[in-house]
């Protein structure tokens, strides 16, 4: 099964299969370890709003600082995460330490100011809106200051049951936006059905601005669309003040990427924020 019918390739892929196997399990045990031994932390991009300048808000990046390997990226463990379900427990780690952020923040008297977390498809069931809504209680946030970013392709998987968790968490008070906007197999039906309230243009159609027409008509279409729906719209991965200057004649709100800020350590989003750091219009 699966090879070529010869010994050599079954083995090959019998093997094959072993070392993602190996992989896999390595990764999730460390996971678990991780999340046991405080390895975990999260960094925060600034969004900035793009008729002021001002950080309105941060999006929450996670990173495992794994005591041999160093700093892991998410791309390296989440994908194994979502497989073996393990990221239903990233994703409660993710959201209290988002919480207890933003309280400390309010507490300190720091502007206040949303924080977005990322949301994988396996997060999402019926158990979802009464986890985010015991953490806001627990932490005593309105929901307002709370953002789930969820991608496209989350919204594949059993539509009907998503659309009702979605609507639970939208009628709190929680954002939700769509997370790398234009890729995946989006629908344009999806933005009619979804309670949403923001779009994120995905950074690959950010990268190319201005030069690539192609690139240019896309995001141009997504911020036009975004607008006349009513939803606020961002975009992801800005690097140049070129790409700025587009983004703010075509109407969209608020931008996020290089050209302000890296993701930061959360006493360094924190400076910024008192030194009342402003993006250059
Ligand atoms: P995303 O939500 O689309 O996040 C944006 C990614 O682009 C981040 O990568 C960010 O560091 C990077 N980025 C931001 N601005 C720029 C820029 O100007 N240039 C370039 N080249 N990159 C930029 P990161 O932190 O590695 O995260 C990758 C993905 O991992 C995220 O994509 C998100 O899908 C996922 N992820 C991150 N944190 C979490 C989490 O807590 N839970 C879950 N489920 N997924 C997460
Ligand atoms: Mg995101
Ligand atoms: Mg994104
Ligand atoms: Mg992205």
């Amino acid at each position: 099964q699966g090879g070529d019918g010869s010994g050599g390739g079954y083995a090959f892929y019998s093997q094959a299969m072993n070392q993602r196997a190996l992989h896999r399990l390595g990764i999730e045990t460390g996971l678990r370890r991780a999340i046991a031994h405080d390895e975990l932390l999260l960094l925060y991009q600034p969004k900035l709003d793009l008729l002021s300048g001002a950080i309105v808000g941060a999006e929450a990046l996670l990173r495992w600082q794994h005591p041999a390997q160093g700093l892991i990226l998410p791309a390296e463990f989440i994908p194994v995460a979502e497989e073996t379900g393990l990221v239903v427990r990233v994703g409660e780690w993710v959201l209290e330490a988002a919480c207890a952020q933003a309280r400390q923040w309010q507490q300190a008297g720091i502007a206040p100011l949303r924080i977005s977390i990322n949301v994988s498809a396996r997060e999402f069931t019926s158990a979802l809106p009464e986890r985010v809504r015991d953490m806001l209680a627990r932490y005593g946030l309105a929901a307002h200051w709370l953002e789930l970013e969820i991608t496209e392709s989350m919204l594949m998987h059993g539509v009907d049951n998503i659309i009702g968790i979605m609507d639970q968490i939208s009628a709190m008070g929680v954002a939700l936006s769509l997370d790398d906007f234009g890729t995946g197999y989006s629908s344009l039906s999806y933005l009619k059905r979804f309670p949403i309230d923001s779009l994120k243009i995905d950074r690959s159609f950010i990268m190319g601005i201005p030069d690539d027409g192609n690139d240019c008509a896309i995001a141009g279409t997504i911020i036009s669309i975004a607008r006349q729906l009513k939803h606020k719209v961002i975009a992801e991965g800005v690097e140049n003040r070129e790409q700025l200057a587009f983004l703010r004649k075509a109407g969209c709100d608020e931008m996020q990427g290089y050209l302000f800020s890296q993701p930061v350590m959360a006493i360094e989003f924190e400076n910024m924020l008192r030194e009342g750091r402003r993006l250059a219009l």
